[in-house]
């Protein structure tokens, strides 16, 4: 079986308050784009869960979030995954804010349930992936959605009409946890107008929507990490209708109306940063809901 697992961006990202267990109550409006990942799985006769990729970076066990994925789907339904083999073909560059991981685990669950599961509804499938990681849910989902919580309370929205949509990641990860460890919500000055947001979508206007795009991590962001400003200006200076870094970071977006306007962009930053994409817009349901 095959799946592409989509990578997602953070069109407005805010954060409410910080919750008596240490985690956030965030509110954000999540968007799929093409770039993806190819995963497949087969069944075969060894003992229990493998994986390969040609990614030599990445883990091959159960901190593997595709393989964490399969453990978590076995051990709530009660399939037997012994011998399941998961190929990842890597694409979405890795710590980057685009959900690369959980996107893959997300993938691996939507092709479980596809062969071993049928009738299990999209809630389900949901309730399982946010035990894998909270952003597992919007990724089962794809398209659009507004998500609430940690990331499983989800909404579907109409999504981005087409545009083009330039990435830009810089050589440096950033720690969720430090950004975390850094917002002082009652200090935080700005906060994404998410309704506001969510009527552009409404109505499809693709500037007014770039007018919404707000995440409020970048107002916390320390200095050692002014690439990120550096990449937004750039891109903002190359006719991009906005620009804005994604999750925690550190990859930067940029929204244009034109592809070709987006492609000469790409070639100006690929002179100093080696991962620069180009996608689109992707809208599709990946799990509809019964
Ligand atoms: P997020 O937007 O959810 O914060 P990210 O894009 O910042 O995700 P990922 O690329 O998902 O980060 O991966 C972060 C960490 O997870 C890396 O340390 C990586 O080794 C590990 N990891 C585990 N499984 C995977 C996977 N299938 N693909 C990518 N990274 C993985």
């Amino acid at each position: 079986m095959e799946e592409r697992a989509y990578a997602k961006l953070n069109l407005t990202l805010d954060i409410l308050r910080k919750r008596e267990d240490g985690f956030h109550d965030l509110r954000m409006v999540m968007q799929n784009v093409a770039l993806c990942d190819d995963i497949s799985l087969e069944e075969k006769s060894g003992e229990g869960i493998s994986l390969h990729t040609k990614a030599a970076y990445l883990p091959t066990d159960s901190s593997n979030i595709a393989v964490k994925a399969a453990e978590v789907f076995a051990r709530e339904t009660g399939v037997n995954l012994s011998g399941l083999d998961i190929s990842i073909a890597k694409r979405l560059p890795v710590c980057a804010g685009m959900a690369g991981g959980s996107s893959d685990g997300a993938a691996v669950l939507r092709m479980l349930r596809r062969r071993y599961r049928p009738d299990m509804g999209r809630e389900e499938l949901e309730r399982i992936a946010a035990l894998v990681g909270s952003d597992v849910p919007f990724c089962v989902r794809g398209g659009a959605a507004l998500a609430e919580g940690k990331g499983e309370r989800l909404r579907d929205l109409p999504g981005l009409p087409d545009c083009a949509i330039l990435l830009c990641k810089p050589d440096f990860p950033i720690s969720t946890p430090e950004l975390f460890g850094l917002v002082r919500v009652k200090k935080l000055k700005f906060h994404p107008d998410t309704a506001g947001m969510l009527s552009a979508l409404e109505r499809g206007d693709l500037q007014e929507i770039c007018r919404y795009v707000y995440n409020v991590f970048e107002d916390v962001l320390p200095r050692k990490y002014q690439r990120v400003w550096e990449i937004k200006r750039q891109m903002l200076e190359l006719d991009a209708f906005t620009a804005a870094m994604t999750g925690s970071g550190p990859t930067v977006f940029g929204i244009f109306a034109e592809e070709e306007a987006a492609q000469r962009a790409a070639q100006v930053l690929a002179r100093e940063y080696r991962q620069v994409y180009v996608t689109r817009p992707w809208n599709e349901k990946l799990a509809k809901a019964e």
